[in-house]
C-alpha cells in the first residue's frame, strides 16, 4: 500500500503550500478518517478519507484534454492581448496543464493539452512523425508546383534544413489540406509563404488518428480523451 505525507497530500490536491498546511494542521482543518490530524509528517494512502475544511480531498490523475480552439486565443500562460486557452478549461489545478504543441492566435482547431509530461514529449517528437492535417484558405489559388516543391520540401526563411515531405489535398484553387509530420515556428504559413502565397484562414482538423469533431465537441468547447484515444495516439 503506497503511503505518502499528509502535509504533501494536502498541498498536491488543494495547491496550498506546505507553510499553509502547516497552518491549517494546526487550527484543525484537517481530519483523517473523521480523526483530526496535526501531524505534517503521518503517513496516508489512498484508502484514508482526508478532509479539509470539511470537504474531501481526492487525488487528481493525469489529464488529457481535447480543446476545439477558436481563433483569438493564445495558448501561453500569460497573454496582455488576447484571452487565454487556459481560460477554456474549467479544471482543477490548472496551473500543471500544458498545451501540446501550440496552435497560433490566429489558428482554430485541434489541440490537446495535458499534465502527463512524458506523453506530450512523445506526441511532439520528430521521431513519432504523428500526422497533423491542417485546412488552409489561400489568398491566391495555389501553383501548379505545388506537390513537387512540397515532395522535395522547402527552404523556410531563416532556415537550413528543407522541410520533410508534406502531403497536400486540394479542395479548390484556394482550399487545401495539408499534412505535416513536423512542427516548426508557423509552419504552415511560412510553407505557403515560401511557395508564394498567403494563407488567410488556418484550422488543425487532426492529430494522427484522432479527428476533431465539431459535433462532438464545439468551438470553444472541451473534452477528455478516452482511454482508447490517450494509448491510440502514442
Ligand atoms: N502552422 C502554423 O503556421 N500555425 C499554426 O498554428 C500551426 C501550424
Amino acid at each position: 500500500q503506497k503511503t505518502q505525507r499528509l502535509d504533501k497530500f494536502i498541498s498536491h490536491t488543494t495547491g496550498l503550500t506546505r507553510g499553509q498546511v502547516k497552518q491549517q494542521l494546526a487550527q484543525g482543518e484537517v481530519t483523517v478518517n473523521g480523526e483530526p490530524a496535526k501531524q505534517a509528517s503521518m503517513a496516508v494512502s489512498a484508502e484514508d478519507r482526508v478532509c479539509w475544511q470539511g470537504e474531501l480531498l481526492e487525488e487528481v490523475g493525469l489529464r488529457y484534454l481535447l480543446l476545439n480552439k477558436p481563433l483569438g486565443y493564445e495558448c501561453s500562460r500569460k497573454s496582455s492581448h488576447h484571452p487565454l486557452v487556459f481560460d477554456l478549461l474549467d479544471v482543477p489545478q490548472l496551473d500543471r496543464i500544458q498545451p501540446v504543441g501550440r496552435l497560433d492566435v490566429e489558428t482554430s482547431g485541434l489541440l490537446l493539452l495535458t499534465d502527463d509530461g512524458q506523453w506530450a514529449h512523445r506526441l511532439t517528437s520528430p521521431r513519432h512523425k504523428k500526422k497533423k492535417v491542417y485546412l488552409a484558405e489561400l489568398a491566391e489559388p495555389l501553383c501548379a508546383e505545388a506537390e513537387i516543391k512540397l515532395a522535395e520540401g522547402l527552404l523556410l526563411e531563416g532556415e537550413e534544413k528543407p522541410t520533410l515531405p508534406a502531403e497536400l489535398e486540394r479542395l479548390s484553387p484556394t482550399r487545401v489540406k495539408l499534412g505535416l509530420t513536423e512542427g516548426r515556428y508557423h509552419q504552415v504559413r511560412r510553407m505557403f509563404a515560401a511557395l508564394g502565397n498567403h494563407v488567410v484562414s488556418l484550422h488543425r482538423e487532426s492529430i494522427g488518428e484522432l479527428l476533431l469533431d465539431p459535433v462532438t465537441c464545439p468551438e470553444g468547447q472541451w473534452r477528455h480523451l478516452t482511454a482508447q484515444e490517450i494509448q491510440i495516439l502514442t
